[in-house]
């Protein structure tokens, strides 16, 4: 079974307005020269302020901007309502998001996001036809204590929880050990890829051979394009969820070329 791989840049909390649109022109450029089929599914993730002014310049006269899918960082499960400070999947939507991260590291540990949560989040996203890609990953007291596999299993269990098996097929998984994110530290991708195929059995477990067949899994956690290939040769590993390389437009393009080299991406 192929999958086609996803390259997606995460930008957390930085880049201003005319700073997001000059990265994001910076990666256009570079998709323009490739069709949609020879790359991999490129994903980018702005701060919701940033969202429109991204979407400003993702035109479809040919520069490349229709091959950049846009995702939200977060979002409320509700439709709307008195939820200050939060944004429904419509809106996100609206703003011409396709994808929308959930369950990030920095969310459960900073913003107290749990499983249940999470869970909701998922469903609402799919309910408005948008794709989750749900996060996961354990600390590095959890790894040494070597409860990593039971402690992800439960993660995405409570996430997949209720969701269809067409659903699950369709929805993306990030595997982010919590230890590689930001450190330069990144995960052996033997590893990182003994992690993501013990998912992908949950997966079976809990949605059947032809969602865990189809799901894409990503691996995060200082992803570079020095990283990247080597990665990407494993077998059960989907694509990235780039945090710091994807400021940069020079770092990101490079990560979706080594890509592009590594493996085919017309699925
Ligand atoms: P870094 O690539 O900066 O380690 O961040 C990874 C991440 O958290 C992406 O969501």
């Amino acid at each position: 079974m192929s999958r086609k791989p996803i390259i997606a840049g995460n930008w957390k909390m930085n880049l201003l307005q005319s700073e997001a649109k000059s990265v994001f022109e910076g990666v256009k450029d570079f998709v323009k020269d490739y069709t949609a089929k020879e790359l991999p599914t490129v994903v980018i993730a702005p701060v919701f302020t940033s969202l429109c002014a991204v979407e400003s310049v993702r035109c479809n006269c040919g520069c490349g901007g229709n091959k950049i899918s846009i995702a939200g960082q977060n979002c409320h499960w509700e439709k709307s309502g008195a939820y200050t400070g939060e944004i429904s999947v419509e809106m996100l939507k609206d703003a011409g998001c396709e994808y929308v991260i959930i369950g990030h590291s920095e969310r459960r540990q900073y913003f107290s996001e749990t499983d249940v949560m999470i869970n909701k989040k998922a469903k609402a996203i799919l309910a408005e036809g948008l794709i989750p890609i749900i996060c996961c990953g354990e600390t590095l007291e959890q790894r040494e204590e070597g409860v990593t596999d039971s402690w992800i299993a439960g993660q995405i269990k409570a996430a997949l929880e209720g969701i269809s098996s067409e659903d699950v097929a369709k929805s993306v998984i990030a595997y982010e050990p919590i230890w590689a994110i930001g450190t330069g530290k990144t995960c052996d991708s033997d590893e990182a890829n003994r992690v993501i195929a013990m998912i992908r059995n949950v997966v079976k477990e809990v949605a059947g051979t032809e969602a865990a067949d189809s799901i894409r899994i990503l691996y995060g956690g200082s992803v570079k394009p020095s990283t990247i290939a080597e990665q990407m040769s494993k077998s059960d590993i989907d694509g990235a969820l780039v945090g710091g390389a994807s400021l940069k437009a020079e770092s990101f393009n490079e990560i979706i070329a080594n890509t592009m080299s590594a493996v085919t991406c017309n699925v």
